[in-house]
């Protein structure tokens, strides 16, 4: 007999991230639902991925005794000592936009030079027990590529001027459709990992 898995909560209020994640779990026919506009979400205030994503998917957890994923992404240059890393979606400023934040980029890393988008995963899934520990599990996804000229329309954020080493030469995230972008992104091969550890756990 098939197992069904839990349907799962994403701790994020990018509707953009949830059809992104809602669409690579769909293979694993697992079911993420939005999180509930009541719960609040803490601000974002770790140093590094994980530790970002780590207390949305916490406090999540705790709000509504249910398991939930949270995930917390950004850009590596080589050329930057690792930056702007976990300070992709803030680089050019705390209220800064994808363009502002992609200029700022382009204007202190060469172009050719090699970049790295990360994704961390986190699961949490509330004890089972009053006075027991909530389970939790992180899953990490790279991507490598290198620095070229904007170009392309899809995707978002620095996407229009990353080009992935894993990708059809000469071609930036941008100009992939959905389907090849998440085949080769750290979201993808983050949420994958995810799905099989999850999955297999199901059915054990
Ligand atoms: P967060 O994971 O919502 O904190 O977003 C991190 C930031 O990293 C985003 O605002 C984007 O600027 C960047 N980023 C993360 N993943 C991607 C991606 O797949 N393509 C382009 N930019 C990304």
């Amino acid at each position: 007999m098939e197992v069904s898995p839990r349907p799962l909560v994403l701790a994020t209020r990018n509707r953009h991230k949830l059809r992104e994640v809602r669409r690579i779990l769909a293979p694993w026919r697992l079911t993420v639902e939005p999180l509930p506009e009541l719960v609040q979400l803490p601000a974002e205030v770790g140093d590094s991925f994980a530790a970002n994503a780590s207390p949305k998917a916490r406090a999540a957890a705790l709000a509504l005794s249910r398991p939930v994923i949270a995930d917390d992404s950004g850009i590596e240059a080589e050329a930057l000592g690792g930056a702007p890393g976990f300070r992709s979606a803030r680089y050019a400023g705390e209220h800064a936009t994808d363009e502002q934040n992609l200029r700022k980029l382009l204007a202190e890393a060469p172009l050719g030079s090699r970049v790295r988008y990360v994704c961390a995963v986190v699961y949490v899934e509330p004890a089972a027990d009053p006075g027991g520990q909530p389970l939790e599990r992180v899953f990490v996804g790279d991507c490598t590529g290198r620095l070229g000229e904007p170009r392309g329309s899809g995707g978002f954020g620095y996407d229009p001027a990353f080009l992935p080493t894993d990708g059809p030469p000469g071609k930036t995230m941008a100009e992939l459709s959905d389907h090849e972008k998440d085949a080769i992104s750290h979201r993808g091969r983050a949420l994958r990992a995810f799905a099989e550890w999850f999955t297999g756990r199901a059915a054990a």
